[in-house]
């Protein structure tokens, strides 16, 4: 057996039971392995009856001082009482409804139990504990994240067993030089003492190991993603047009702006692929300076693809490019998946006899049937909701092409060099002249028709709003929900205006027809969910209430927010929360006081911690199993450091020492697949 044997073949799994673990994500033996413990319970240090705390949960060891007797209380209903006497007291003993747990406690023999503690200062009491035989029972156990048909219990054994098949076979990863240099335990031992940590002292080294283990192949596989694209690339810009293109622009690109696209063209001089990150805060000027890029890439020769993660998204960039490609010779055309058949074998032909210069659109211009005549730029937009993969097969539809990444998530810089390895960055930290500060409120429902009024007078003047919901749907909780506050609001609030309504549980189709009529001010009220969190924009529209603002996150305000403040009016921003609690009221005040993309995202992260800020997988990386990417900072630039290194000596992992971190690298790959 090794680490890649199907889970269904380790003794006490089999079929049906291998169904189970792999609703977990568990199929193979390595990842049982890589299944780590939720949390620990410590049974290694039970107390004495008389130093229990009532309600605190305690580990005792004891005999039984009978075999427990059973009554039945009602039919169905058995209770079981007995006593544990620990040498000085006795405590009670009662279990419910569980025959099997009861029959296993045998009067005269030790046992150790792990539970709340009940009773009062005379007599304490137990009720339900998990317990083991004292024999072996008295160690660190290990808690996983279960199903109901899996008990953590089940998980702990089937760990002990693959470890148990495993021990004599198992290849360590991590060559000797690197383990010695940072002083990391071996594999077999890290894996042991992670499950069933013989110590506490045990399961940090276990656990420091296996930290740098993943974020070692992370970073090698990384590096290794890039420097594939690092050959020779054909694509190369011998006219710098940026400023013929600014010529077209209806407005002058800011210093940041002119920066950026100086960089980018300055990198597509050089004949290896550009691998180039531009992030800016929302309402920077990204889509511009792609277009400036783009038009330097068309203008010599090459064609250009733009990726956007949704529907709504593709069809405004298409529509923005159009527009400032409106005067020139460029020609774009726009490929979802709601293009008729017709058109989309039209746009196929052309794009294929380089008729067309820029493709944008949603992952279906990465389908298998799409071929450029020769693709010279990948652009793809908010990145962070591509997976790594995804960012791979669009530049697969050239030879070679540069590639341009366009994000809005303001992670902090040291944070996207080690995410992104070596990639380049160019930041916008510069707004385009004459956007006014977005002002913002926060108050609570009562004063909610006031705020209502005030989106009125806005409406009266011409110009139009967001009112923006949690939740589409609400039966159980309080909020109201967005199809409920339009349906109101039509009929009611606002039945003499025109009122929109866009989710995410629309069809894409659905969601731009209702984006288009905002967009040309047929609507005048739009009620929606985060869907137009990224990138809507509609410079008329210069009023948004937050309903319910204390359920968002402050860098997601921030994005909602950004969708007012496009214009030349002043644009307004109520937060309408009733929360009660400091730390929801300390962040609707952030709110108000600033409008730094940068530091909102500190705040947030200070204040709702990191596991939220990367637990959604926000950046396209694969899922971390043990590290946290902002918590072991010193481990991953330690891993970094080292990735950098080995790669250096042996570029494509095929030395005999790295045969096994190659293993992982690839392994990794194919985690990034789905
Ligand atoms: P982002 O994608 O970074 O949020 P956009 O590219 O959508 O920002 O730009 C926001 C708005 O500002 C658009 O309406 C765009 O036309 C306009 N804009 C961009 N650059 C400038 C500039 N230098 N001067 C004036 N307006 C600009
Ligand atoms: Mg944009």
């Amino acid at each position: 057996m090794d680490i890649s044997t199907d889970i269904r073949y380790l003794k006490g799994v089999g079929e049906k039971r291998a169904e189970l673990f792999s609703k977990l994500g568990i199929n193979s033996l390595g990842d049982i392995l890589e299944y780590y413990p939720r949390m620990y319970e410590d049974w290694s240090k039970a107390k004495k009856i008389s130093e229990t705390v009532v309600g605190e949960t305690s580990c005792v060891k004891g005999f039984i001082t009978h075999t427990p007797t059973k009554a039945l209380i009602k039919k169905g209903m058995t209770i079981y009482k007995t006593g544990v006497c620990d040498g000085e007291e006795v405590m009670d003993l009662t279990i419910f409804n569980n025959r099997f747990a009861a029959e296993a406690l045998k009067e005269g023999e030790e046992y150790v139990f792990f539970g709340k503690v009940g009773g009062n200062l005379y007599k304490r009491e137990m009720t339900n504990p998990a317990f083991s035989v004292a024999e072996g029972g008295e160690r660190i156990r290990p808690i996983y994240s279960s199903s109901q048909a899996l008990s953590t219990k089940i998980i702990e054994k089937t760990v002990r067993t693959a470890i148990d098949n495993i021990k004599e076979t198992l290849n360590e990863t991590l060559p000797d030089r690197i383990r010695s240099e940072y002083k990391l335990a071996s594999l077999i031992f890290s894996l042991e003492n992670v499950h069933f940590p013989q110590s506490e002292k045990n399961l940090e080294v276990a656990r420091r190991r296996l930290i740098f283990e993943e974020l070692f192949i992370l970073q090698l596989g990384l590096l290794l993603l890039r420097s594939r694209s690092k050959k020779i690339t054909t694509n190369r810009i011998e006219f710098d047009k940026t400023e013929e293109f600014c010529s077209f622009l209806p407005f002058t690109m800011t210093g940041a702006q002119s920066r950026a696209v100086r960089e980018a063209v300055e990198d597509m001089k050089k004949d290896v692929p550009m691998n180039r990150l531009v992030q800016g805060d929302v309402g920077s000027g990204k889509t511009a300076v792609a277009a400036a890029i783009i038009y330097n890439a068309a203008k010599n020769g090459f064609q250009s693809a733009l990726m956007a993660p949704t529907e709504i998204l593709a069809t405004q960039h298409y529509h923005t490019l159009e527009k400032f490609f409106e005067n020139t010779d460029i020609n774009v055309a726009l490929l979802t998946g709601s293009v008729r058949k017709k058109q989309k074998d039209e746009i196929k032909e052309k794009l294929k006899n380089g008729e067309i210069d820029l493709l944008v659109g949603t992952h279906a211009i990465i389908q298998d049937d799409v071929e450029f005549y020769n693709l010279g730029l990948a652009v793809t937009d908010e990145q962070h909701r591509f997976g790594v993969a995804q960012r791979g097969s669009l530049s697969k539809k050239g030879e070679e092409p540069h590639l341009l990444v366009m994000s809005a998530t303001p992670i902090p810089r040291t944070l996207a060099l080690m995410i992104y390895g070596d990639l380049d960055v160019s930041i916008l930290d510069e707004l385009p002249p004459g956007r006014q500060k977005i002002d913002t409120f926060y108050v609570d429902y009562e004063k909610h028709e006031r705020a209502m009024n005030y989106v009125k007078k806005h409406l009266d003047r011409g110009l139009q709003g967001y009112i923006v919901c949690p939740l589409v749907e609400s039966e159980e909780s309080e909020l109201v929900s967005a199809t409920q506050i339009y349906e109101n609001f039509k009929n009611n609030e606002f039945k003499n205006y025109t009122v929109g309504l866009l989710h995410g549980k629309m069809k894409p189709k659905e969601k731009d027809e209702v984006m288009k009529k905002f967009a040309d001010g047929e609507t005048q009220l739009l009620i929606a969910t985060t869907v137009i969190e990224v990138g809507v924009d509609v410079p008329n529209a210069v009023i948004m209430v937050i309903e319910n603002a204390e359920m968002f996150g402050l860098s997601q305000l921030h994005q909602l927010r950004g969708r007012v403040g496009r214009g030349k009016e002043k644009s307004t921003c109520i937060l309408v929360s009733d929360a009660q609690n400091d730390d929801a009221k300390t962040r609707l005040n952030v709110m108000c006081k600033t409008s730094d993309g940068f530091k909102i995202a500190d705040e947030d992260l200070k204040l709702r911690g990191p596991g939220d800020f990367f637990g959604s997988r926000q950046h396209g990386l694969p899922k971390m199993k043990i590290a946290n990417l902002l918590n072991d900072m010193k481990t991953l630039k330690e891993a970094q450091a080292e990735a950098k290194k080995v790669l250096a000596d042996d570029p494509r992992l095929r030395k005999k020492e790295n045969e096994f971190l190659r293993k992982a690298v690839i392994n990794l790959y194919e985690k990034m697949k789905d």
